[in-house]
């Protein structure tokens, strides 16, 4: 596996991300993505949406708006209390996310602690900043949400906020979206977008930034049925599970089914633990190694006030295992919230108790779209030393280019070029003249392209091409007359 610097540069060569503006000096944690990076973005994005909602009954869609009444973070929570504690440095001035700091400092898990626990280590160990050794400051609480202002007023009555997270409008427009839709529960609202957080410190590439998309799930279930009736389609799934009880006893993260991890009462809710198995299964199925998962459940300390079970998807990054997607069973939480704030009745009316209902949401699976496209170029990064290049084995579903179409030499350039019309309608696919056979493979390889065309002499009598697979480089011969059935199949 490469190291995110190695990945980093391997994306800004191959036109995959770029630092944005990076003529003007880059923004610290904002990025530009080129013509591959936005192809295998806008992928990722098309597969979850698919799996979430097109071949699903049970969930529709919504797209809210990125900035939105700010009285809607006032009632989630988010004005008071979306902070991180940061330390500053009493001569510098630089500034570090505390529990990070503490984290790679101490070599401990940070996540929760208090202001005062934080000033009492930071004292303790004698810790300075990082950049002049000098004395931090004491610590501060530091809010996450960009503000802007709406309009052209300018005093606070036009203050307002980029959303910090897609979720909110799930819960504010939840009555509209379930009658719109005729929902019942249990059924879910999915949503992906924008999320803007100004993160303290910035950090292993895509991996923290300050400007990202998350692609997010509400679940919702009436409180008084909280079984789950697809619970057969995952309980033989194995995950890679990492309990509070393991954390707190120091054991290792140990396999289970998920009926085992129920039955023994590690994960509690059913829903919960079949949205961390379809999750998982959602990643193993565009090609991700399952066995870089795991779930962790958050020790109490770090656990939301609302959530009474927190469990999140990680995978081990070369940077350690992080956070790909949490899940907080938030039961009515936010809901309760909107409800007090707005003074609107958010509830359904349950026709078989003839009474309103609360839903729960007992799992909201929320998914970076920018670590989930770390994920996949980690996995399909293979330094190939045969072939002297690196091949990037994305899943054709994934892949930004599916198809290159090469002539041998030159001289077929014209007659590539109609096999090129021919599928390009149909398939995303590149015409590609530049440098030998070998060298074009290659850039392919390199591009992640799964199959490549080769028009040769022999195509002039026998109307069929060669189709190399990136993979394996075998080589087949296809008839031109079958070759978009052929390819379409296969990607
Ligand atoms: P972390 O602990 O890593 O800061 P979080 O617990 O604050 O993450 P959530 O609020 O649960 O994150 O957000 C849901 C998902 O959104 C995360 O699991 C992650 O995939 C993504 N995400 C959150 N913050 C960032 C960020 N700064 N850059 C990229 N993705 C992010």
């Amino acid at each position: 596996m490469p190291t995110i610097d190695e990945l980093a540069a391997f994306c800004k060569r191959k036109g995959f991300v770029y630092p944005t503006a990076e003529i003007y000096g880059g923004l610290s944690g904002f990025f530009d993505f080129g013509p591959l990076g936005a192809e295998l973005k806008s992928n990722i994005k098309k597969e979850w949406w698919k799996f979430h909602v097109h071949q699903r009954d049970d969930i529709v869609g919504m797209d809210g708006s990125i900035i939105t009444n700010p009285k809607v973070w006032d009632a989630s929570g988010h004005t008071a209390h979306f902070e991180d504690l940061m330390l500053t440095c009493s001569k510098c001035g630089q500034k570090v996310r505390a529990d990070q700091f503490l984290e790679q400092a101490l070599k401990m898990q940070a996540e929760g602690l208090t202001a005062e626990e934080v000033n009492g280590l930071v004292k303790k160990h004698k810790l300075t900043c990082p950049s002049c050794k000098s004395a931090f400051r004491e610590v501060q609480p530091f809010n996450l949400m960009f503000s802007t202002m709406v309009g052209p007023k300018e005093d606070s009555s036009a203050k307002a906020y980029l959303r910090p997270e897609t979720a909110q409008l799930m819960f504010a427009d939840f009555k509209l979206v379930a009658d719109n839709a005729r929902m019942k529960l249990p059924f879910g609202i999915a949503q992906m977008g924008k999320a803007f957080r100004n993160e303290i410190s910035p950090r292993d590439f895509l991996f923290r930034s300050r400007e990202f998309e998350q692609m997010e799930l509400e679940f919702f279930i009436n409180p008084k049925d909280p079984k789950c009736p697809f619970l057969d389609e995952v309980k033989e799934h194995i995950l890679l599970v990492c309990s509070e009880e393991m954390q707190k006893k120091g054991d290792a993260p140990k396999k289970m089914s998920v009926a085992d991890a129920l039955r023994k009462g590690v994960i509690k809710a059913e829903w919960h633990a079949y949205w961390l198995a379809v999750e998982h299964q959602w990643f193993i199925s565009l090609g991700a190694n399952p066995e870089r998962f795991r779930i962790r459940q958050h020790v109490q300390k770090e656990r939301s006030h609302y959530a009474s079970e927190t469990w999140d998807l990680e995978y081990e990054f070369p940077f350690g295992w992080k956070e790909l997607l949490g899940m907080a069973n938030r039961a009515d939480f936010d809901m309760q919230q909107h409800m007090k704030s707005s003074k609107k009745d958010l509830s359904l009316f349950d026709e078989e108790t003839k009474q309103k209902v609360i839903p729960h949401v007992v799992a909201e699976p929320s998914l970076g779209v920018e670590r989930a496209f770390l994920v996949f170029l980690f996995d399909a990064y293979t330094d190939d030393k045969e072939r002297g290049n690196i091949v990037l084995k994305l899943s054709p579903k994934l892949a930004p280019i599916k198809v290159g179409v090469f002539s041998l030499v030159n001289k077929l350039n014209e007659e590539a070029k109609k096999v090129y019309d021919l599928i390009r309608n149909d398939i995303f696919c590149t015409f590609d003249t530049g440098g030998s056979i070998g060298r074009r493979y290659a850039r392919a390889d390199e591009q992640g392209i799964p199959y490549c065309v080769t028009i040769d002499f022999d195509t002039l009598k026998d109307k069929a091409v060669t189709v190399r697979d990136r993979d394996t480089t075998k080589q087949v011969r296809i008839k031109i007359s079958e070759l978009k059935s052929y390819l379409l199949a296969k990607c």
